[in-house]
């Protein structure tokens, strides 16, 4: 469609006044930047005898009420249209309600399957959603409707979140040459041109000459720089959006959220207020707000290189064994990255799982355990999770690859690679750590569903099958893996700092592996079939005799589960979850009175990554009840990385065995978890913690806990008397 002139504008407006405008001529008069004119137009509309006319006009006035109002007595009428539902909805998901938006538009294509904005309205559900679907729903629209321009619009939107940069191009020039006002599409372009370091102002010029105040294709750009972890970036151009269109609430309430993952808290309370108060409600905004709120709950503890946010109810537990972890990996990513970061880590621990989850809203393929923000990182607290689902230790290590990362190439890297070497890290600090093939995995490996390396990207931000996001972890941390066995881990760093020279992963894979992406995948593909070929081969089989496994120890026949379960393990060695052999075995073991067996078995769960908290500490109980205290302390201290917090009996278990074994700074480190953990006994674990001071030499540490445990129990006599002793030895030291 071509502009109009002013003077057409005002005859169409006229028209509109006298006769019931098109709806679509009052949005194309604001989108090309005539507000008042397109005021007028709606007002007009909401005057019509038609109460879907009256809908869009009260919608286009922005009076949401009256607009469901109206579209509400439009489609009960007995001559109502596919496209009023269609339009009903694309109200609703622009008003936050994604489900009744859905039921909508499949309503519509109920009564009419050829409307294509039933289906764009489809595509923008799922695309909010990350649920794989939009394409598909697009190619449908377009199929119905080809002279639509903002099916290619979000065509290109998508491909871009998916790194197609080709694509997006195209796609963006197929809704350029359908519109002359295709503004998200050359917010597109421009979003391109920034991701590939080069100047976008040819593109905003052009946007400008549509309509300079069209706020929403700088908050689209923003948007495709934040999905590219361009953070600080995409705050620029959320700015831009509300600068040109000071009322675009979704960019202020956007901003706030960029503000907050930068680790700011002042500017993004404002700006999320600003838009909650103008109406401005998602659940994105809503929840930001309440985590904001939510701070006030939260310490912080800092050093030179470290900012700690937990929670008041577990900052002392969980500081020492975060703030001790977090310097161990700073060296050695240090070491290994050749580099520092340039100001102290922010690590926030959050033991409310929905609070983690609203600082990942809207974050495809991330944010199952932590999430990192340049130098920001977000996790859940272990406490968060059911025992046994998670380790802080290996998510920490994780995150913080990402701020290495992020940092040494500028954000400029595929989200595949980062992912990858992040997983690669986490095995690389432990064995027990690296990411274990699970089932959906297995299964992606036998119907051979990995995707090319230079497609990778898609498989973590479109997936195509519910398990693609998981597979591809896997995926891209193994193909970390095998870069570093056969190139050696210094490829991997080289690799980092070429993707931040924004080379593309077919350019990097050749000119740091010296072979072509396509060779790579090969050797890929070559190299993990030999690992896992077999095993994927036989998965249905091995589930089977698993299940029959699980049927033998419910019946007790133990003879059965001791006799097949080696086989069992052999054919999927790697699997700790649920229903294990591991631990059926162990419990035939158990029955039998078996101590030696249980604790062979348990160790190689251990060995294997297993980490059920309760199935680790009887295999402690086991290896101390042997004579081996060294064995039941790796033990017990691999729980710590697992589930530290509301187990009072862990920490005084493992603190009595280190002291035992004279590793006093280990033991203090228990005895003040303990301690931490509010127990019940207050005196004796202060008296505990006194005596490891003590004999660690730190006498007025001593003192002060013994005091500490007379304040609870003054009559405490082993107290008495070791504070007495405390006063007679001479000499104090700290
Ligand atoms: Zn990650």
């Amino acid at each position: 469609m071509k502009r109009l002139a002013p003077v057409a504008i005002c005859l169409v407006l006229f028209a509109a006044l006298e006769a019931g405008a098109d709806p679509g001529e009052c949005w194309k008069l604001r989108k090309d930047g005539h507000p008042a004119q397109a005021q007028s137009c709606f007002t007009g509309l909401t005057r019509s005898g038609d109460a879907y006319s009256r809908a869009e006009g009260f919608w286009g006035l922005e009076q949401w009420e009256q607009a469901n109002e109206q579209f509400r007595l439009a489609t009960q009428a007995p001559n109502s249209k596919a496209l009023y539902k269609a339009r009903w909805g694309m109200l609703l998901h622009e008003r936050f309600n994604d489900a009744d938006a859905a039921g909508l538009f499949r309503e519509a294509i109920a009564q009419d399957p050829t409307n294509a904005e039933a289906y764009v309205g489809l595509a923008m559900v799922s695309a909010d959603g990350f649920d794989g679907k939009a394409i598909q729903y697009l190619g449908k629209a377009m199929e119905l409707d080809a002279k639509r321009a903002d099916t290619h619009e979000l065509m290109a939107d998508l491909a871009l979140a998916n790194d197609d940069r080709d694509l997006a191009a195209s796609e963006a020039d197929k809704a350029m040459a359908l519109e002359n006002d295709a503004l998200d599409a050359m917010a597109i372009h421009a979003a391109i041109e920034l991701l590939a370091d080069r100047s976008p102002e040819a593109w905003f010029a052009k946007m400008q000459a549509v309509n300079a105040h069209y706020g929403e294709s700088y908050a689209r750009v923003a948007r495709q720089l934040e999905l590219h972890y361009r953070y600080e970036d995409a705050v620029t151009y959320y700015r831009k959006a509300i600068e040109v269109e000071p009322n675009l609430w979704a960019a202020h309430s956007a901003l706030g959220i960029d503000l907050m993952r930068l680790g700011q808290e002042e500017e993004p309370y404002r700006e999320l207020e600003l838009s909650y108060n103008n109406g401005y409600r998602d659940a994105a905004t809503v929840n930001s707000l309440r985590l904001l709120d939510s701070y006030k709950n939260f310490d912080t503890i800092r050093d030179s290189t470290t900012i700690l946010k937990l929670n008041k109810s577990e900052a002392a537990l969980l500081s020492p064994y975060m703030q001790t972890e977090l310097h161990t990996i700073l060296a050695t990513y240090e070491r290994k990255y050749q580099m520092k970061l340039p100001g102290p880590v922010q690590v926030e621990v959050y033991p409310n799982h929905e609070d983690f989850a609203v600082r990942t809203t809207g974050m495809p393929g991330l944010g199952a355990l932590g999430v990192t923000f340049g130098e920001v990182v977000a996790m859940d607290s272990p406490s968060a999770r059911k025992p046994g689902d998670f380790n802080w230790g290996s998510t920490l290590w994780h995150e913080m690859s990402h701020v290495f990362i992020l940092t040494a190439t500028n954000h400029r890297v595929p989200r595949w690679f980062t992912e990858g070497l992040a997983v690669h890290e986490e095995g690389a600090r432990s064995a027990e750590w690296r990411n274990r093939v699970t089932p959906e995995v297995l299964v992606a490996l036998r119907d051979k569903k990995l995707l090319p390396v230079g497609k990778l990207d898609r498989g973590f931000v479109s997936p195509e099958y519910p398990a693609q996001v998981v597979v591809s972890y896997f995926q891209a941390g193994t193909i970390c893996d095998f870069i570093g066995q056969k190139w050696g881990e210094e490829k991997l760093v080289d690799m980092a700092h070429s993707f931040g020279k924004l080379q593309t992963t077919p350019q990097v894979v050749q000119q740091d592996l010296g072979i072509a992406a396509e060779e790579f995948d090969r050797q890929y593909l070559a190299w993990i079939d030999h690992q896992y070929g077999t095993e994927a081969a036989h998965f249905n089989d091995w589930r089977e005799r698993l299940k029959a496994m699980v049927v033998a120890v419910q019946q007790k026949q133990y003879d059965t589960v001791l006799q097949q379960g080696p086989a069992v393990l052999a054919m999927y060695p790697e699997y700790v979850d649920d229903a294990n052999v591991y631990e059926l075995m162990a419990a035939a073991d158990r029955a039998r009175g078996d101590a030696k067996a249980e604790t062979a078995i348990l160790t190689a769960y251990e060995h294997q990554g297993g980490q059920m908290p309760e199935v680790l500490k009887r295999l402690a109980a086991l290896e101390e009840a042997a004579g081996q205290p060294a064995e039941a302390i790796a033990t017990l201290e691999r729980v710590n990385y697992i589930y530290p917090v509301k187990d009072e009996d862990l920490h005084r278990h493992l603190g009595d065995l280190l002291y035992a074994g004279k590793q006093y700074d280990g033991a203090i480190r228990e005895y003040r978890a303990r301690v931490a953990c509010n127990p019940v006994d207050k005196a004796g674990a202060q008296f505990n913690l006194a005596q490891a001071y003590f004999a660690a030499g730190q006498k007025d540490k001593a003192e002060e806990s013994v005091l500490a445990a007379l304040e609870t129990a003054p009559g405490y006599r082993p107290a008495q008397k070791l504070l007495l002793e405390l006063q007679q030895t001479p000499g104090k030291s700290n």
